[in-house]
Protein backbone atom coordinates (compact mmCIF):
# COMPACT_ATOMS: atom_id res chain seq x y z
CA UNK A 1 0.00 0.00 0.00
CA UNK A 2 1.04 3.55 -0.97
CA UNK A 3 2.36 4.64 2.25
CA UNK A 4 0.48 8.19 1.97
CA UNK A 5 -2.80 6.53 2.19
CA UNK A 6 -4.42 6.10 5.09
CA UNK A 7 -4.75 2.86 6.63
CA UNK A 8 -8.93 3.51 6.09
CA UNK A 9 -8.66 3.94 2.52
CA UNK A 10 -10.36 0.55 2.01
CA UNK A 11 -12.01 1.38 -1.61
CA UNK A 12 -15.68 1.38 -2.16
CA UNK A 13 -17.00 -1.99 -1.45
CA UNK A 14 -14.67 -2.55 1.58
CA UNK A 15 -16.65 -2.62 4.44
CA UNK A 16 -15.10 0.73 6.67
CA UNK A 17 -14.11 0.51 10.10
CA UNK A 18 -13.24 -2.88 11.71
CA UNK A 19 -14.80 -5.00 14.60
CA UNK A 20 -12.88 -2.45 17.51
CA UNK A 21 -13.16 0.63 15.74
CA UNK A 22 -15.80 3.19 15.18
CA UNK A 23 -17.77 3.17 11.79
CA UNK A 24 -19.27 6.85 12.62
CA UNK A 25 -17.40 9.25 14.95
CA UNK A 26 -18.80 12.95 15.71
CA UNK A 27 -15.94 14.82 17.41
CA UNK A 28 -16.58 18.02 18.88
CA UNK A 29 -19.60 18.65 16.52
CA UNK A 30 -21.51 21.87 16.57
CA UNK A 31 -23.33 23.61 14.61
CA UNK A 32 -24.87 27.22 14.32
CA UNK A 33 -27.75 28.62 12.52
CA UNK A 34 -28.22 32.07 11.83
CA UNK A 35 -31.81 34.37 10.89
CA UNK A 36 -29.37 36.86 9.40
CA UNK A 37 -29.28 38.63 13.13
CA UNK A 38 -28.64 36.25 15.61
CA UNK A 39 -26.79 33.40 16.06
CA UNK A 40 -28.16 30.20 17.50
CA UNK A 41 -26.58 26.92 18.60
CA UNK A 42 -28.55 24.34 17.62
CA UNK A 43 -26.03 21.76 18.94
CA UNK A 44 -22.22 21.65 20.48
CA UNK A 45 -19.40 19.57 21.96
CA UNK A 46 -20.87 16.29 20.51
CA UNK A 47 -18.61 13.47 20.86
CA UNK A 48 -19.90 10.02 19.75
CA UNK A 49 -18.40 7.13 18.32
CA UNK A 50 -20.68 4.08 16.38
CA UNK A 51 -19.26 0.84 16.27
CA UNK A 52 -19.55 -1.20 12.89
CA UNK A 53 -23.61 -3.09 13.05
CA UNK A 54 -23.86 -1.24 16.35
CA UNK A 55 -27.86 0.86 16.82
CA UNK A 56 -27.81 3.57 18.39
CA UNK A 57 -31.07 4.97 19.45
CA UNK A 58 -31.34 9.28 20.36
CA UNK A 59 -33.07 10.72 22.44
CA UNK A 60 -33.55 14.34 23.20
CA UNK A 61 -36.48 17.45 23.59
CA UNK A 62 -37.87 18.82 20.67
CA UNK A 63 -35.15 21.18 19.03
CA UNK A 64 -32.08 20.32 20.91
CA UNK A 65 -30.51 19.00 17.10
CA UNK A 66 -31.49 15.48 16.94
CA UNK A 67 -32.04 16.00 12.88
CA UNK A 68 -29.50 18.16 12.23
CA UNK A 69 -26.83 15.18 13.79
CA UNK A 70 -28.29 13.08 11.32
CA UNK A 71 -28.00 15.37 8.57
CA UNK A 72 -24.17 15.93 8.99
CA UNK A 73 -23.22 12.62 9.44
CA UNK A 74 -25.43 12.09 5.85
CA UNK A 75 -23.21 14.80 4.64
CA UNK A 76 -26.63 17.47 3.85
CA UNK A 77 -25.07 19.60 5.80
CA UNK A 78 -21.59 20.45 7.35
CA UNK A 79 -20.88 21.03 11.03
CA UNK A 80 -19.92 24.93 12.36
CA UNK A 81 -17.20 23.11 14.32
CA UNK A 82 -15.81 19.66 14.94
CA UNK A 83 -16.03 16.83 12.35
CA UNK A 84 -17.70 13.40 11.67
CA UNK A 85 -15.84 10.67 10.38
CA UNK A 86 -17.57 7.66 8.39
CA UNK A 87 -14.93 4.59 8.22
CA UNK A 88 -12.29 6.61 8.92
CA UNK A 89 -12.73 9.73 6.33
CA UNK A 90 -13.96 12.88 7.21
CA UNK A 91 -17.64 13.47 5.80
CA UNK A 92 -17.91 15.87 3.19
CA UNK A 93 -20.46 16.15 1.08
CA UNK A 94 -22.79 13.21 0.42
CA UNK A 95 -22.28 10.13 1.91
CA UNK A 96 -23.33 7.44 -0.35
CA UNK A 97 -23.05 4.78 2.71
CA UNK A 98 -25.80 5.86 4.53
CA UNK A 99 -29.55 5.46 3.73
CA UNK A 100 -31.49 8.04 5.30
CA UNK A 101 -35.32 7.96 6.60
CA UNK A 102 -36.25 11.52 7.05
CA UNK A 103 -38.90 12.66 8.92
CA UNK A 104 -41.42 13.17 6.25
CA UNK A 105 -41.69 9.76 3.50
CA UNK A 106 -41.39 10.89 -0.38
CA UNK A 107 -43.41 8.88 -1.88
CA UNK A 108 -44.34 10.29 -5.36
CA UNK A 109 -48.11 10.25 -5.43
CA UNK A 110 -48.00 9.78 -10.09
CA UNK A 111 -45.39 6.65 -9.81
CA UNK A 112 -46.15 3.08 -8.45
CA UNK A 113 -44.96 1.90 -5.44
CA UNK A 114 -42.51 -0.43 -7.48
CA UNK A 115 -41.31 2.77 -8.84
CA UNK A 116 -41.16 4.47 -5.84
CA UNK A 117 -38.56 1.84 -4.36
CA UNK A 118 -36.72 1.94 -8.06
CA UNK A 119 -36.40 5.94 -8.14
CA UNK A 120 -32.94 6.38 -6.33
CA UNK A 121 -31.34 3.48 -8.87
CA UNK A 122 -33.45 4.96 -12.02
CA UNK A 123 -31.71 8.06 -10.78
CA UNK A 124 -27.82 6.47 -10.54
CA UNK A 125 -28.63 4.67 -14.16
CA UNK A 126 -28.55 1.38 -12.35
CA UNK A 127 -29.82 -1.01 -15.78
CA UNK A 128 -33.60 -1.95 -15.83
CA UNK A 129 -33.49 -5.55 -15.14
CA UNK A 130 -31.29 -5.19 -12.22
CA UNK A 131 -33.33 -2.26 -10.99
CA UNK A 132 -36.47 -4.33 -11.08
CA UNK A 133 -34.54 -7.39 -9.28
CA UNK A 134 -32.71 -5.17 -6.23
CA UNK A 135 -36.34 -3.26 -6.68
CA UNK A 136 -38.53 -6.54 -5.76
CA UNK A 137 -35.90 -8.00 -3.35
CA UNK A 138 -36.33 -4.45 -1.05
CA UNK A 139 -40.45 -4.77 -1.12
CA UNK A 140 -40.19 -8.75 -0.16
CA UNK A 141 -38.21 -7.60 3.02
CA UNK A 142 -40.54 -4.94 3.96
CA UNK A 143 -43.66 -7.38 2.96
CA UNK A 144 -44.35 -5.60 -0.04
CA UNK A 145 -44.06 -8.03 -2.34
CA UNK A 146 -47.33 -7.75 -3.94
CA UNK A 147 -48.16 -4.18 -3.69
CA UNK A 148 -45.82 -3.14 -5.97
CA UNK A 149 -48.27 -1.62 -8.65
CA UNK A 150 -50.38 0.28 -6.27
CA UNK A 151 -49.92 4.04 -5.82
CA UNK A 152 -48.92 5.52 -2.86
CA UNK A 153 -53.28 6.71 -2.31
CA UNK A 154 -54.16 2.95 -2.55
CA UNK A 155 -51.63 2.17 0.01
CA UNK A 156 -52.50 2.45 4.14
CA UNK A 157 -50.42 4.25 6.53
CA UNK A 158 -48.44 1.19 7.98
CA UNK A 159 -48.01 -0.16 3.62
CA UNK A 160 -46.61 3.76 3.15
CA UNK A 161 -44.14 3.39 5.80
CA UNK A 162 -42.92 -0.09 4.58
CA UNK A 163 -42.58 1.33 1.04
CA UNK A 164 -40.43 4.07 2.07
CA UNK A 165 -38.33 2.03 4.59
CA UNK A 166 -37.65 -0.48 0.83
CA UNK A 167 -36.79 3.22 -1.12
CA UNK A 168 -34.22 3.29 1.66
CA UNK A 169 -33.11 -0.16 1.65
CA UNK A 170 -33.25 -0.49 -2.68
CA UNK A 171 -29.49 1.12 -2.51
CA UNK A 172 -28.43 -1.41 -0.11
CA UNK A 173 -26.61 1.22 2.65
CA UNK A 174 -24.19 -0.09 5.09
CA UNK A 175 -25.87 2.39 7.97
CA UNK A 176 -29.58 3.40 8.27
CA UNK A 177 -30.57 7.02 9.68
CA UNK A 178 -33.57 7.10 10.91
CA UNK A 179 -35.23 10.45 12.03
CA UNK A 180 -38.18 9.38 14.11
CA UNK A 181 -39.64 7.12 11.28
CA UNK A 182 -42.10 5.21 13.48
CA UNK A 183 -43.86 8.54 15.29
CA UNK A 184 -46.85 8.79 13.64
CA UNK A 185 -48.19 4.96 13.38
CA UNK A 186 -50.27 3.65 15.81
CA UNK A 187 -49.07 0.67 18.55
CA UNK A 188 -49.84 -2.39 16.87
CA UNK A 189 -48.21 -1.10 13.20
CA UNK A 190 -45.12 0.63 14.96
CA UNK A 191 -44.78 -3.11 16.62
CA UNK A 192 -44.75 -5.14 13.17
CA UNK A 193 -42.28 -2.70 11.83
CA UNK A 194 -39.98 -2.47 14.54
CA UNK A 195 -39.83 -6.23 14.47
CA UNK A 196 -39.14 -5.91 10.52
CA UNK A 197 -36.77 -3.20 10.89
CA UNK A 198 -34.34 -5.40 13.59
CA UNK A 199 -34.58 -7.81 11.33
CA UNK A 200 -33.21 -6.94 8.34
CA UNK A 201 -30.45 -5.02 10.10
CA UNK A 202 -29.58 -8.17 12.03
CA UNK A 203 -29.32 -10.24 9.02
CA UNK A 204 -27.53 -7.44 7.28
CA UNK A 205 -25.83 -6.36 10.37
CA UNK A 206 -26.66 -2.96 9.09
CA UNK A 207 -25.30 0.20 11.37
CA UNK A 208 -28.23 2.09 12.44
CA UNK A 209 -28.62 5.61 14.35
CA UNK A 210 -32.17 5.82 15.02
CA UNK A 211 -33.69 8.93 16.78
CA UNK A 212 -37.03 8.09 18.53
CA UNK A 213 -39.32 10.13 21.38
CA UNK A 214 -40.49 7.36 22.69
CA UNK A 215 -38.61 5.86 25.42
CA UNK A 216 -39.95 2.62 24.75
CA UNK A 217 -38.77 1.96 21.36
CA UNK A 218 -35.21 3.27 22.36
CA UNK A 219 -35.05 0.47 24.75
CA UNK A 220 -36.20 -2.26 22.51
CA UNK A 221 -33.85 -1.49 19.79
CA UNK A 222 -31.12 0.06 21.11
CA UNK A 223 -27.69 -1.36 21.97
CA UNK A 224 -27.01 1.73 23.44
CA UNK A 225 -29.61 5.01 24.39
CA UNK A 226 -28.09 8.70 23.63
CA UNK A 227 -29.44 11.44 25.88
CA UNK A 228 -29.85 15.33 24.56
CA UNK A 229 -30.37 17.82 26.39
CA UNK A 230 -31.16 21.23 25.37
CA UNK A 231 -29.66 24.79 25.15
CA UNK A 232 -27.65 24.41 23.39
CA UNK A 233 -28.31 20.55 22.35
CA UNK A 234 -25.97 17.99 23.53
CA UNK A 235 -25.30 14.57 25.13
CA UNK A 236 -26.16 14.61 28.77
CA UNK A 237 -25.70 10.87 29.26
CA UNK A 238 -25.34 7.48 27.48
CA UNK A 239 -27.07 4.44 29.00
CA UNK A 240 -26.01 0.78 27.46
CA UNK A 241 -29.19 -1.78 26.94
CA UNK A 242 -27.75 -4.69 27.84
CA UNK A 243 -31.39 -6.67 27.80
CA UNK A 244 -30.91 -10.50 25.96
CA UNK A 245 -32.14 -10.19 22.26
CA UNK A 246 -34.52 -11.02 20.26
CA UNK A 247 -36.54 -8.91 22.70
CA UNK A 248 -40.65 -8.25 22.92
CA UNK A 249 -41.94 -5.17 24.10
CA UNK A 250 -44.84 -6.95 25.77
CA UNK A 251 -42.58 -9.26 28.15
CA UNK A 252 -39.88 -6.71 28.35
CA UNK A 253 -42.33 -4.35 30.11
CA UNK A 254 -42.33 -6.71 33.51
CA UNK A 255 -38.41 -6.69 33.40
CA UNK A 256 -36.89 -4.96 36.77
CA UNK A 257 -33.98 -4.52 33.97
CA UNK A 258 -35.94 -2.73 31.05
CA UNK A 259 -38.40 -1.00 33.90
CA UNK A 260 -34.58 0.14 35.38
CA UNK A 261 -33.62 1.66 32.25
CA UNK A 262 -37.24 3.31 31.28
CA UNK A 263 -36.66 5.21 34.96
CA UNK A 264 -33.10 6.86 34.30
CA UNK A 265 -33.77 7.84 30.58
CA UNK A 266 -36.87 9.49 32.26
CA UNK A 267 -35.51 11.33 34.67
CA UNK A 268 -33.10 13.00 32.65
CA UNK A 269 -35.30 13.61 30.17
CA UNK A 270 -38.33 15.16 31.93
CA UNK A 271 -36.62 18.42 33.46
CA UNK A 272 -35.78 18.86 29.62
CA UNK A 273 -39.13 18.83 28.38
CA UNK A 274 -40.57 20.54 31.69
CA UNK A 275 -38.41 23.48 30.74
CA UNK A 276 -40.13 23.57 27.18
CA UNK A 277 -43.60 23.25 27.77
P1 LIG B 1 -34.53 18.17 16.65
O1 LIG B 1 -34.44 17.23 15.51
O2 LIG B 1 -33.80 17.69 17.87
O3 LIG B 1 -35.94 18.53 16.98
P2 LIG B 1 -33.28 20.03 14.81
O4 LIG B 1 -31.95 19.42 14.54
O5 LIG B 1 -34.32 19.87 13.78
O6 LIG B 1 -33.80 19.53 16.24
O7 LIG B 1 -33.10 21.57 15.06
C1 LIG B 1 -32.31 22.12 16.09
C2 LIG B 1 -32.50 23.60 16.11
O8 LIG B 1 -31.89 24.15 14.96
C3 LIG B 1 -33.96 24.02 16.08
O9 LIG B 1 -34.12 25.14 16.90
C4 LIG B 1 -34.20 24.39 14.63
O10 LIG B 1 -35.19 25.38 14.50
C5 LIG B 1 -32.84 24.90 14.19
N1 LIG B 1 -32.60 24.60 12.78
C6 LIG B 1 -32.52 23.38 12.23
N2 LIG B 1 -32.25 23.47 10.92
C7 LIG B 1 -32.16 24.79 10.63
C8 LIG B 1 -31.89 25.54 9.45
N3 LIG B 1 -31.64 24.95 8.29
N4 LIG B 1 -31.87 26.90 9.54
C9 LIG B 1 -32.09 27.51 10.74
N5 LIG B 1 -32.34 26.86 11.89
C10 LIG B 1 -32.38 25.53 11.84
MG1 LIG C 1 -35.96 16.35 14.38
Amino acid sequence: MDDNRSIWDVGATGLAGSADSPLISYRQVGRIFTDGQKDFIACAGVNLDIMPGEFVCIIGPSGCGKSTLLNIAAGLLPPSIGSVHYGGKEVSGINHKVGYCTQKDMLLPWRTTRRNVELALELQGVPAAERRRRGQAALDKMHLSDKGNRYPSQLSGGMMKRAALAQVLVYEPETLLMDEPFGALDAQLRMSLQRDLVRVCEDERKTVIFVTHDLEEAILLGDRVVVFGANPGRIIHIEPVALERPRDLMSLRSEPEFVRIWETLWNLLAPQIGEQA
